[in-house]
């Protein structure tokens, strides 16, 4: 696969060609917070922003979007399946979101194939991006995920006066062959894009675990019933913000809506969020996690030992810090109650 460098103009007229030939999302800053970034549709390369920090969603919107039909159905027990999902690229992906959506690549591959979710991540060709502005509470560094090397299928550099593009796929070396002025990268511009992937790696760290991320599903083990939980929770509002934003994230709720003939109807999933009042409310009223401390305490067990049980221990957070700049009386931050957990019970 092919390492090519591309001056910065240059790379604005390639992602004008490719939006000239499909839909491309990438991150652009809030029209009125220029601090602000999401990702939208590109409808030129004018507005994209690559130094962006950090977006307000995660990327997951784009595979397991907010809601979703997943099937009408009509008499009789019959049913057809929506899809929707047309090939777009999205453009600009942060290591650590990349190294969620490969997490969730994982999940929805087990036990139950999700087609849903498949239809779109097949369809997307993903341009990875190597951080140059670190947000004001990432910590990737700390968890191992400053830097990625697979699930993408173009990694791109900025390397000062011009990008590395770094084809990984055959459909990123489809998308690497539309830059006409592209060169072949040299050593020296192969070392400056490693030093870029060093810093990164040290740098993205404003909240720093007091332990190897690997060590997390240990410490939990030990910790179910800390007075953590109660104590942080006590001011937890319940919200669901530190779920929403999160690139891990992907419980879902799914309901019916049946129309008035009473025999037609569609099934959809939205987002749904296990900091939520109700997110374990089953028949008849029963709520198996009902104090806010058990849901609390869940989400931090659910990042760092559940869904490590089932992925090979992969830690599901990935330090964005979303959730530290969503929640409002600052309770979210997982180092903070991790390196809590790891002062009182030690390290073994
Ligand atoms: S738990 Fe917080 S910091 Fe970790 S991945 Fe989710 S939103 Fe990001
Ligand atoms: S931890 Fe914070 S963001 Fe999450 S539900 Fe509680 S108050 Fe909301």
């Amino acid at each position: 696969m092919s390492k090519k460098k591309l001056s910065k103009k240059d790379f604005d007229s390639l992602v004008d060609v490719i939006i000239s030939k499909t839909k491309v999302y990438g991150a652009v800053a809030d029209a009125n917070k220029t601090d602000c970034f999401d990702f939208k549709e590109l409808k030129s390369a004018s507005g994209l922003r690559l130094d962006y920090d950090v977006t307000l969603q995660a990327p997951r919107k784009f595979f397991l979007p907010p809601v979703e039909e997943l099937l009408t159905f009509g008499e009789e027990g019959s049913y057809k399946s929506s899809y929707e999902c047309e090939p777009f690229v999205l453009l600009g992906v942060h290591p650590y979101d990349m190294i969620a959506i490969n997490q969730m690549d994982e999940l929805f591959s087990q036990d139950n194939y999700d087609s849903h979710y498949f239809a779109r991540r097949n369809n997307a060709t993903i341009v990875a991006l190597d951080v140059i502005t670190p947000s004001e509470n990432v910590f990737a560094s700390s968890m191992k995920t400053a830097t990625v090397d697979n699930g993408y299928d173009v990694l791109l550099t900025d390397i000062g006066d011009c990008y590395i593009i770094d084809a990984a796929t055959e459909k990123g070396e489809e998308l690497v062959k539309l830059a006409e002025n592209a060169s072949e990268a040299t050593g020296s511009d192969l070392e400056k894009r490693q030093k870029v992937q060093d810093d990164n790696k040290k740098r993205l760290n404003k909240h720093e675990l007091k332990c190897d991320p690997s060590y997390l599903p240990k410490l939990l083990e030990k910790a179910y019933d800390h007075p953590v939980w109660e104590e942080t929770a006590k001011t937890c509002f319940g919200c669901g913000s530190c779920n929403q934003v999160c690139p891990t994230c992907y419980c879902f709720n799914v309901k019916d809506d049946v129309n008035w003939d009473l025999a037609n109807g569609k099934r959809e999933r939205s987002w749904d969020g296990c900091l939520l009042n109700g997110f374990t409310k089953v028949a008849p009223d029963h709520e198996f996690r009902s104090s806010q401390a058990d849901r609390f305490r869940h989400r931090l067990y659910r990042k760092a030992k559940y869904v490590p049980n089932k992925i090979g221990g992969q830690i599901a957070c990935v330090g964005c810090g979303r959730c530290v700049s969503a929640c409002l009386p600052d309770i979210a931050n997982p180092v903070k109650i991790y390196n809590r957990l790891v002062e009182d019970l030690g390290i073994e």
